[in-house]
């Protein structure tokens, strides 16, 4: 049985916020509502939503804002609700980076299709980005383009560091033993040196944690080795 989809509404008219959850728990769907954008943006941290339906004009923090946020640390889909045409450009465009929009005043008949057809590209889009990319917070692994990228940036990463990251973006919350990592990131070219996985960790810690001198990601698990993790971003 498909697991049922959860979406959070972010829109500060409670009648109109009403009315779309209403029509897409009929659809089947399972719905959380948000009237402001602080609160929305709450929600979307702890995740776990497959869809998020965001009002561009709100009090607080706006749905450009939280969109841009939003989009540094995650690839829920986001469908925009705006008040203009003109508006579009820049809700689709780069900076903003939503997937769809829908013109305000909307008919909910149209709104739950382009849901749908919104669910329906990105799990056809994950599906084939499978293992192309390992992620973890805002941390991101893309096998493809052999490349690391931290908030969005691209890190210089020498082979044996890339090899380190991606076994540890496997094995979250796994405490990994160091014969382990060697045997896996050196296949066998190790000589012995017992202080070059800790150099080549602390390397890794140098460019993927928030305090690398108090390393919440890549955490030493004494007499074993190192735990990586996901959700270690000191905040
Ligand atoms: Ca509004």
């Amino acid at each position: 049985m498909p697991a049922v989809k959860r979406i959070l509404i972010i829109e500060d008219e409670r009648p109109l916020a009403e009315a779309v959850g209403f029509s897409l728990e009929r659809e089947g769907f399972q719905v959380d509502i948000a009237l402001d954008g602080e609160s929305g943006w709450r929600k979307c941290r702890e995740g776990g939503y497959d869809l998020v339906l965001l009002d561009l004009m709100l009090p607080g923090m706006d749905g450009m804002e939280i969109c841009r946020r939003l989009r540094r640390e995650s690839d829920v889909p986001v469908i925009m609700l705006t008040a203009k045409d003109s508006e579009v450009d820049k809700v689709l465009g780069l900076e903003m980076g939503a997937d769809d929009y829908v013109t305000k005043p909307f008919n909910m008949r149209e709104l739950t299709a382009r849901v749908k057809a919104v669910l329906r590209r990105w799990a056809g889009e994950r599906q084939e980005k499978g293992d192309r990319l390992l992620r973890a917070g805002d941390i991101e692994l893309d096998r493809e383009r052999h490349e690391v990228r931290v908030g969005g940036r691209v890190v210089e990463m020498p082979l044996m560091e890339y090899r380190l990251l991606e076994l540890f973006l496997r094995h979250p919350g796994k405490a990994l033993p160091r014969e382990y990592l060697i045997s896996q990131v050196w296949e066998g070219d190790y000589f012995g040196q017992s202080k070059t996985l800790e150099v080549h960790v602390r390397r890794l810690r140098e460019k993927i944690e928030p305090d690398p001198s108090r390393p919440s990601r890549i955490v030493t698990v004494r007499g074993v080795g190192y735990r990586f993790e996901a959700g270690g971003d000191g905040s």
